[in-house]
């Protein structure tokens, strides 16, 4: 039995309660504490856990659900019953699938060298995986739902959109507890990071190595981030601009698992290293098709630094100003309006065109003609639009869990205060070994026995996103990014879900479901999305993050120019399933832009 006080739940034994000199004394024991604390806490992790799943849980309607997204956007079909909002012509110079950060960033280069240009969005928002949300009923915080860290977009897309857009550089880049104890990498002090090293691995090897790898993979950024807006360039030649047969060799040639243990020594240095390479991609070290480099790639290379900046005011504050920047150039957007058909001769394409989900009512159509379509939704979507044998359906491998915390829960590691650990990218189970042994369960078809993930407060480096009161009174957001959760796995959410969180759970001093805020119907704040979640919501085929596994940034024989072409003249793919599209970087957006104006000269 629980009561439960405004400062938490109590604990209380039943057959000793009537006894009160007993229950009172029985109360503050730590036997019962021990017993009925334990069963407390149990039965909140299981209700957080039905909450954040959707099992079994009653109540007012998703705020989704009752029509409050935070970036509704105001264009659309009209209200039902109304003269309906149709697209303002007949016919334009490009028609844009889908209304994704990428769509945004090609409408708005488009509209602003002239051209005539439509958006069309299936969902009654913009911004697809890069958008704020107001999660929680009740509750005036705008969580990053999808996508939270911003390291790809090159500063000469915003400087080009003139975008009213900021990104804020954390201090701290990481942290992964092991016993009370744990490695911290401070970016701002080298000698705190080399202690931090020295404590947990006994030598300076495994740091002198640390320094040695990623000043390594920061000269291949300054030099490979640059050519990523250009046309792509051969094999030979990115070969020839990286200029470092060693790197090239490491990055490009063998498996990452080869360079990272011959590199380091340390089991969870090593795993460290390699979650870069695993991030939404379902691989292991060691997989000869290198899928794990090109994921690692990508997260290395940002801005020429490899850094993961926080966007302030929330990944929607991007997809808003995108969507100005395409306004105010012209560019019409219509939400609500999913394109259901593509015909195309090569030279003129016509798009067909039904209301979105959930906007009623359904079976209205609208075709619009247009010169070049380019394509936002991935390429499995597109192969349906134009009635082909789509390609195999990717595998997208994540758990998302979206929180909000009265207090962030204090460390076993006493040695690190819990401001700075949840600053940067706090690794859970991300031993080398650990991450090896998920990857084999899961593709056994069984939830990892401890699934790695990663967790990072945003509002410790950006409290815009949450209400002046709730800053105020110390609340937080996190937000955990699950690995080595596939698709596959999806119908075991719940299971994987506490698994997830026990692993958090351990290195705590306290339970997370202690910290966690309520929402206004009583409820814990926490949601979960699975690959099939994220299908659902976004049209992520499989759940894929990136549309579909990433490719290096160099041509092949099946590439176009940019990246960007398919094997009709006037379709162009620029969202993330381009050739170094993934991620919310724009460049797929902008370089499918450059190849229309390229051919339209
Ligand atoms: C949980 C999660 C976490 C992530 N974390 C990060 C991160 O921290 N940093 C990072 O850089 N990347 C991250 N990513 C990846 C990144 O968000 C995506 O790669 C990126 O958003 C892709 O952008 P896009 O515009 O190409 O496509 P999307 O964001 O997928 O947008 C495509 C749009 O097309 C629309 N659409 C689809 N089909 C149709 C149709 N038939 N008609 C009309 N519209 C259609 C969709 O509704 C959607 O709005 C994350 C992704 C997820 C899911």
């Amino acid at each position: 039995m629980l009561s439960e006080s405004r400062t938490g739940y109590r604990t209380r034994c039943p057959r000793l309660h009537h006894k009160t000199g007993l229950w009172l004394e029985l109360l503050h024991s730590p036997l019962c504490a021990r017993l009925y604390g334990r069963r407390a806490v149990k039965d909140r992790a299981a209700r957080a856990v039905a909450v954040a799943t959707g099992e079994g849980v009653e109540g007012r309607p998703h705020p989704d659900d009752a029509g409050l997204p935070a970036h509704r956007d105001c264009q659309g079909w009209a209200p039902h019953g109304t003269k309906e909002l149709m697209p303002l012509r007949s016919s334009y110079d490009a028609v844009i699938v889908g209304g994704g950060h990428n769509g945004l960033v090609a409408a708005a280069y488009l509209a602003r060298a002239g051209r005539s240009v439509l958006v069309l969005e299936r969902l009654d928002h913009t911004g697809g995986a890069a958008v704020s949300t107001r999660a929680f009923p009740g509750v005036d915080a705008r969580l990053s739902r999808y996508s939270y860290l911003v390291s790809l977009l090159p500063r000469k897309i915003t400087d080009d959109l003139g975008l009213r857009f900021a990104v804020r550089r954390r201090r701290i880049s990481s942290y992964t507890p092991k016993g009370d104890g744990g490695l911290l990498v401070d970016s701002g002090s080298p000698a705190r990071t080399r202690e931090s090293f020295l404590r947990l691995t006994g030598s300076e090897r495994d740091f002198e190595a640390w320094q040695r790898f990623y000043a390594m993979t920061r000269r291949v950024a300054e030099r490979v981030f640059p050519t990523l807006t250009g046309p792509l360039p051969s094999r030979t030649a990115l070969e020839r601009t990286v200029d470092d047969p060693a790197a090239w060799e490491a990055l490009f040639e063998r498996p990452l698992g080869e360079t990272g243990e011959a590199e380091f020594n340390d089991d969870l240095v090593r795993g460290v290293v390699l979650t870069d390479a695993l991030i939404g991609t379902f691989t292991h070290a060691h997989d000869p098709s290198l899928s794990q480099n090109r994921c690692f790639l990508y997260h290395v290379i940002g801005g020429g630094t490899g850094d993961w900046d926080v966007p302030v005011g929330g990944m929607g504050a991007l997809t808003d100003a995108l969507a100005d920047a395409a306004r105010a150039a012209g560019a019409e957007i219509v939400t609500s309006a999913e394109v259901t058909a593509l015909a195309t001769d090569g030279t003129r394409a016509e798009v067909t065109f039904e209301r979105g989900p959930g906007s009623p009512p359904a079976g209205v159509r609208g075709t619009v003609g247009a010169r070049y379509v380019l394509v936002n939704a991935s390429p499995h979507t597109l192969a349906g639009l134009l009635g082909e044998e789509p390609p195999t359906k990717p595998e997208g491998s994540q758990l998302k869990v979206n929180m909000l915390l009265r207090r962030l829960p204090r460390l076993r590691d006493t040695g690190v205060d819990p401001r700075e650990a949840f600053a940067g990218t706090f690794h859970i189970a991300e031993s080398y070994s650990q991450l090896q042994t998920s990857y084999e369960q899961a593709a056994a078809g069984a939830v990892p026995s401890a699934p790695p993930s990663e967790i990072y407060c945003h509002s410790l480096t950006d409290p815009s996103i949450l209400a002046p009161g709730l800053a105020a009174e110390g609340l937080h957001t996190l937000t955990l990014f699950g690995l080595h959760a596939p698709a596959r796995l999806s119908s075991a959410k719940n299971a994987l879900l506490k698994a997830t969180l026990a692993q958090l759970d351990a290195v705590l001093a306290e339970p997370l479901t202690d910290c966690l805020a309520e929402d206004a119907d009583g409820r814990p704040c926490i949601e979960a999305k699975s690959p099939l979640d994220l299908e659902r919501e976004v049209g992520l085929p499989g759940g894929h993050i990136f549309h579909r596994d990433l490719a290096f940034p160099f041509a092949t024989q099946s590439t176009g120019r940019w990246g960007v072409e398919t094997d009709r003249p006037n379709v162009l793919l620029c969202g993330a399933g381009a050739i170094r599209g993934g991620g919310v970087s724009g460049i797929p957006g902008h370089n499918a832009a450059m190849a229309v104006l390229e051919h339209a000269r």
